[in-house]
């Protein structure tokens, strides 16, 4: 298999699963009890809080441990009174929420899929929002908001702000203590941790409701707490801290290669979203009048694991939401590919895959 869809899922890294064996086998203990069989549980979710807190430069009491980023989400919107403020180009998990909600406002991006901050601005000015949410990079296209103008101009305002930055983070550096970020989502298993476990930022003042209520996490998440995975959490934090550098050069290497060889191969191809701004390790690809679905099943049976859109909406065979924002028709929609490597690439994986693009790619260009 040559796996080229890694914004959709990473595996478990070896360091990862072996920090997690042992919370599933001999260290069981529930981390509420007071024997020390449960602190031993309890202090390796602390050791976790951190390892997590130190990948975004955050302090250890703002992490609050969830079943993953769409429940991150879904809990700071949920909990929001007022109107909410999100960007036209949000993954699923905030926009399906939206859709049960009346006052929700969307901003428009340009045509390289960057949220426009003089409507932000003026929206701001006019009407009284409780909250701004705008995705940090995104999923489809790798496209990375301004997030730092972002945030000013919701501090400028006084109106609280999250960020989902569940594709941005362990792949491109994130400091909070330098962008005033209220609330930040966080999901393990874009970055080689465990699936079902993620975490919210929440900075230090900024109000929170609980949506799930028990004693756990300080009465803001009830629940007994999904420890082996907290664990593996952490561990994999550690690692995207420790190898940031080493993996996006990789990872921007063999995007880059990839992007080249289909460009070269299919000059009609053209590349969707702003490439000076963009995670080093995606590339939406359109090629004309082709059929992205067929593509990527055609691709599937291959062994080459590719996406055309984000993962969450597969199934359901409606345009890309976040192509149409940026103004692309419906038919370029539909013929866009998106790609997305890892530091576990090879260059040998992307010969192979460009090979077999390019063969099916003319084959079925009508
Ligand atoms: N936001 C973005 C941008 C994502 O890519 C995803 C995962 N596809 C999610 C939220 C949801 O994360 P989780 O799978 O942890 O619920």
């Amino acid at each position: 298999m040559i796996y080229l869809d890694y914004n959709a899922t990473t595996p478990v890294l070896p360091e990862v699963m072996n920090s997690m064996t042992p919370f599933f086998l001999k260290q069981w203990g529930n981390p509420s009890a007071v024997y020390p069989f449960g602190e031993n549980a309890a202090n390796a979710i602390e050791n976790a809080r951190q390892q997590v807190a130190n990948l975004i430069g955050a302090d250890a009491k703002e992490i609050l441990f969830t079943s993953g980023a769409t429940e991150s989400n879904q809990t700071i919107l949920a909990r929001t009174t007022g109107s909410i403020l999100t960007s036209s180009v949000e993954h699923s998990s905030i926009n399906d929420f939206i859709k049960t909600r009346d006052q929700t406002i969307s901003i428009p991006v340009d045509t390289n899929g960057l949220i426009d901050l003089n409507y932000l601005d003026s929206e701001l000015n006019k009407n009284k929002i409780g909250l701004v949410s705008c995705i940090w990079a995104n999923n489809e296209t790798g496209v990375i908001s301004p997030i730092q103008e972002v945030s000013e101009i919701c501090n400028k305002h006084g109106v609280l702000f999250h960020s989902d930055a569940v594709q941005a983070v362990g792949k491109i550096p994130i400091d909070v203590s330098k962008t005033p970020v209220n609330y930040l989502s966080l999901s393990a298993h874009k970055f080689f941790g465990p699936k079902g476990i993620g975490a919210i930022y929440i900075r230090k003042g900024s109000p929170f409701h609980p949506l799930v209520f028990g004693t756990q996490e300080e009465g803001k998440r009830g629940g007994t707490e999904a420890v082996p995975l907290i664990v593996g959490f952490g561990k994999a934090a550690e690692l995207a801290k420790k190898e940031l550098k080493q993996r996006s050069e990789i990872m921007c290497n063999m995007r880059n290669m990839l992007e080249k060889s289909i460009l070269e191969t299919i000059p009609s191809a053209y590349i969707n979203g702003d490439q000076h701004n963009r995670l080093p390790n995606t590339l939406n690809i359109g090629i004309p009048n082709v059929d992205s679905d067929m593509i990527v099943q055609l691709l599937g049976r291959e062994g080459i694991m590719v996406s055309n859109g984000s993962a969450c909406k597969s199934q359901a065979i409606t345009p890309s939401h976040v192509l149409l924002a940026m103004g692309r028709s419906y038919e370029q929609a539909n013929e866009a590919l998106r790609f997305s490597v890892s530091h576990l690439t090879t260059e040998q994986e992307i010969k192979e895959a460009r090979s077999k693009i390019s063969d099916l790619a003319k084959g079925i260009a009508c």
